[in-house]
């Protein structure tokens, strides 16, 4: 049961999943404490949160096993978001990313199995479906990993069961598709698509596409992936526990379709962006050509109903690049 003294650990709460988490868990009365090392996230993200009564920042590393059994002290729920994303940075750095996200991960089960930790939510990756051609993407059906990172975020999977099996502790583990929205981190060489374009756009600089523009995604807006977080915590269905669900929208956009979308939406702000050119390059290796989500599993036992779809959450998302990184 969740009471005001309920408290959560959020790994990686300075990056943009895990600020946006630690921004909605504070409102909700929940005590929050952020377990981040800064590689990737920023202090700007929780800089609101600071002086908050109810929000704990831990600066540390989930490769130290000692840091993440002092983080899980008195914790309720862990949210598990830290993690080195991006399949091309796994790709230039497979050491890394694995030490970072298997042995990190591996570190943060061990931590709240001792700890006595009611619940633990990780974030898995819907590049765990690698060369599977299925569409819709459903939980049971997946093929071949396509990157390092991708074997990583299937191994956590693999684990999270064994700890369920072997130890008892509860897992769910969220196979986010392709999030956006405010506070993801624009700049830098493994940047997210979307926000990278706003700010191309936003500069007047034209952005490269991977491809012919063809492939598809089943980009999620953040608030969708919250709200599957939080069901996550709140769910006392046993079925619903020990498992994975994929967490989006359901619907698939095509790059192209993404960008004319962008480029609509900020030309309400700036009318010059509608004759921005686009440009387009090579495929990126590791790159899936398609990705759409079966939601039906979440629906069901979670009784998920996504708020925001692609458009409504593109308007949002840019919007609030308009208004705070212009
Ligand atoms: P992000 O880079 O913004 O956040 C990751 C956070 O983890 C950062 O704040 C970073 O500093 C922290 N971190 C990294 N290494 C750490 C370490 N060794 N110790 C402590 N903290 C560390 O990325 P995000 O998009 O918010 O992703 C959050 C999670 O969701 C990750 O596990 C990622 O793999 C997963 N995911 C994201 C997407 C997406 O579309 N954004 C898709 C699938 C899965």
């Amino acid at each position: 049961m969740i009471t005001t003294n309920t408290s959560i650990l959020i790994t990686g709460g300075a990056g943009f999943i895990g600020s946006n988490l630690c921004d909605y868990f504070l409102a909700k009365n929940y005590k929050v404490t952020c377990l981040d090392n800064f590689a990737t996230g920023h202090q700007h993200n929780i800089e609101p949160f600071l002086s908050h009564p109810n929000f704990k920042l831990i600066e540390g590393d989930i490769r130290n096993s000692e840091t993440c059994a002092n983080a899980v002290q008195g914790v309720d729920y862990v949210l598990h978001q830290a993690a080195l994303g991006s399949v091309p940075r796994s790709i230039n750095d497979p050491l890394t990313t694995n030490e970072v996200n298997i042995t990190g991960f591996l570190n943060m089960l061990i931590a709240s199995r001792d700890a006595g930790v009611k619940r633990f939510v990780y974030a898995a990756s819907s590049s765990t479906y690698g060369d599977s051609e299925s569409l819709p993407k459903v939980e049971e059906v997946i093929g071949k990993p396509l990157s390092p990172y991708a074997i990583t975020k299937y191994v956590n999977e693999l684990y999270a069961d064994i700890f369920a099996r072997t130890y008892g502790l509860e897992t769910i583990g969220l196979r986010y598709f392709n999030v956006f929205g405010r506070r993801q981190d624009p700049n830098g060489a493994y940047a997210a698509v979307i926000p990278k374009f706003v700010m191309q756009f936003m500069k007047h600089e034209s952005p490269v596409i991977n491809g012919d523009g063809n492939f598809s995604r089943d980009f999620t807006y953040i608030d969708n992936v919250i709200q599957m977080n939080e069901l996550a915590i709140l769910t006392e269905n046993p079925e619903a526990v020990n498992t994975v669900y994929n967490t989006a929208f359901g619907d698939r956009t095509t790059l192209n379709q993404m960008v004319h979308s962008l480029k609509e939406y900020l030309s309400e702000f700036d009318a010059t962006i509608a004759a921005v050119p686009v440009l387009y390059g090579p495929n990126r290796a590791g790159d899936i050509p398609h990705s759409l989500a079966s939601i039906e599993k979440a629906k069901k036992l979670l009784n998920y109903t996504p708020k925001y779809s692609f458009q409504n959450g593109l308007k949002e998302a840019v919007k609030w690049y308009w208004e705070n990184l212009k």
